[in-house]
């Protein structure tokens, strides 16, 4: 179970809301039952229910954790914010496959409006999928999933990766494989990475956009022949990176 920082204490973890519901309803948990424990950033534990009261559960620490189950290689994805449910997919499949962040963005064929003020419950939702769909995969940490940027910010953070994929339908040359291969072949054991993709709405980007990401420094690259899905692009991607680095 993925807790908030501050409900971590030094030996014991209390545990509210929709999880101790979880534990206490549908796991059934009883003192003594084992379960684990992360702050979803730096800290995982093996504990043991000690008490359940009122709606909290309270865990004793047994033992810290290694923090084993994520890739050196950050791939943070940046999704042209797409219609209806789709971006709950992207972060859903893509937290599985083990994406570090998600970065949805505006850009000009996007054809979902979003207003952060009216939107908060879009990304609160977001978070929730995020946090669910790493507890589901077993990650050590829940990917961040930052509020939608418009496109001009989005090129101004891709100097700060250490790769930016720009994901372009219309690219016939380099595809994402060849680029990563490599580098992914020199990155050292204890190395990290930090890689930013980009991709497209249901319209794709524009040629002016391909320019422009290249400008900042991202690098175009193909999926393969055939068009994907904008949901299913980050996912292969992702998939494709992390199979590269072999992780
Ligand atoms: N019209 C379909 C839809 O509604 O989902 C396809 C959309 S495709 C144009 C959306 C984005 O996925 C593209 O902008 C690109 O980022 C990525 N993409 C899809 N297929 C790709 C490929 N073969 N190579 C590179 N990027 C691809």
């Amino acid at each position: 179970y993925f807790v908030n920082p501050g409900q971590f204490g030094e030996d014991h973890v209390s545990i509210g809301g929709e999880d101790a519901r979880h534990i206490a309803r549908v796991m059934r948990g009883k003192p003594g039952d084992k379960l684990i424990v992360s702050d979803g950033v730096s800290r995982e534990a093996l504990a043991e229910i000690s008490a359940i009261n009122e709606g909290v559960v309270t865990v004793s620490i047994i033992e810290n954790l290694p923090m084993t189950q994520e890739a050196r290689v950050k791939i943070t994805v940046a999704q042209s914010l797409p219609k209806g449910d789709k971006m709950e997919i992207v972060i859903q499949k893509c937290t599985e496959i083990g994406a570090a962040a998600f970065q949805p963005f505006l850009s000009e064929r996007t054809i979902v409006q979003y207003d952060e003020r009216k939107e908060s419950k879009r990304l609160d939702r977001w978070r929730k999928i995020a946090k669910e769909a790493a507890e589901q995969a077993h990650r050590n940490i829940v990917p961040e999933v930052a509020a939608p940027l418009v496109w001009k910010q989005l090129l101004k953070s891709a100097g700060s990766y250490d790769a930016v994929y720009f994901c372009y339908e219309k690219e016939e040359g380099l595809q994402l494989r060849s680029a990563v291969a490599p580098w992914a072949a020199r990155l050292g054991d204890a190395a990290e990475a930090s890689v930013l993709v980009i991709v497209g709405p249901e319209g794709g980007f524009s040629e002016s956009e391909c320019r422009e990401a290249e400008a900042a420094g991202a690098v175009s690259v193909g999926l393969g022949k055939r068009i994907l899905r904008c949901e299913t692009a980050g996912m292969v991607a992702a998939a494709c990176i992390l199979y590269e680095t072999g992780e």
